[in-house]
């Protein structure tokens, strides 16, 4: 995939700049030791112009994930929106993927650095896992420790884990990795959160050892509106194995249904199960067509 060309524009450091010309050193912390924090957002063309889905909190995870890792952020939540949007005008995007990044200025030594850059940039990224239900296994890779790393930040080096998880499940044929924490718990997939369905109730782990996406929050909101009864608890892979169903949320995948884990084959339709209700929900949210605003 092509996520640039002669035309696209990136936003730098305050100037809007081509994708093709702008530059970063290769000295940098971030690139050689992952030490860098990121975001992704999407935007939505709804019936009145192109909205970004929850912006404030994306950004204010962000800043969330520098502070807890030490990295320098100096900017302003409010203008980093602003110029977002201006970034979609640019490029002339309706449905959109964004993706800030937090990175070093030229730093090789293991101290955290001084100074450091942002950047914006976007492109048009349909569903990412596509609209089918998906099979999954669960990973020989752990979600790190939450003592080894910051869990709850969005720091680059930890997707080094996630990424090891997606290759080995789609070298095995499974669409996407489930991760166990260091408990041996459920804990999340590579880049999205997990629920599972049983007796008409949905369960999802708590935090402590996942990354708790805006998704997640998300439908767990949606769930209160719905009246459906949601719990966050520690979940084994049996009682995932013997649930009714399940599916992954996340920014980029939104709500995404899972028909296998491992050898496990859910018997519940998709189409009948809470998950397609809150995907149906969620879609209808980010698209303005509901107003659940008094509660999001
Ligand atoms: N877990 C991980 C490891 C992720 O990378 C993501 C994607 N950011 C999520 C969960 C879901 O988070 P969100 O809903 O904020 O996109």
């Amino acid at each position: 995939m092509n996520y640039y060309n002669s035309n696209t524009v990136i936003y730098l450091n305050g100037q809007f700049v081509k994708a093709e010309e702008a530059k970063t050193d290769l000295y940098g912390q971030s690139l050689h030791y992952g030490f860098a924090a990121f975001e992704g957002i999407r935007a939505y063309k709804t019936h009145n112009a192109t909205r970004i889905f929850k912006a404030r909190e994306h950004f204010e995870r962000l800043k969330r994930s520098c502070e807890l890792t030490g990295i320098p952020f100096t900017w302003n939540v409010d203008e980093l929106i602003k110029q977002t949007y201006r970034l979609l005008e640019l490029n002339n995007f309706k449905d959109a993927y964004i993706r800030p990044l937090v990175f070093s200025e030229p730093q090789m030594t293991l101290v955290a650095p001084s100074q450091t850059s942002i950047m914006l940039c976007a492109w048009e990224w349909g569903a990412y896992l596509g609209d089918r239900q998906l099979k999954i296994c669960v990973s020989p890779f752990e979600r790190p420790n939450p003592k080894s790393t910051q869990i709850e930040a969005k720091i680059s080096g930890n997707y080094v884990n996630s990424i090891l998880a997606t290759s080995d499940a789609k070298n095995k044929g499974f669409d996407e990795a489930l991760l166990l924490d260091h408990k041996g718990l459920v804990a999340e997939g590579s880049g999205a959160n997990i629920f599972i369905e049983k007796n008409g109730k949905l369960f999802t782990p708590a935090k402590g050892n996942i990354l708790p996406g805006i998704t997640r929050a998300t439908i767990i909101e949606l769930c209160k509106v719905l009246d459906i009864e949601v719990v966050e608890k520690e979940i084994t892979v049996d009682f995932l194995k013997e649930a009714d169903g399940a599916f992954f949320c996340g920014t980029a995948v939104e709500v995404a249904g899972i028909h296998t884990v491992d050898e496990t084959v859910y018997r519940q339709r998709w189409r009948d199960s809470i998950g397609a209700t809150l995907q149906r929900a969620y879609k209808n949210l980010v698209l303005e067509k509901v107003n659940y605003e008094v509660i999001i």
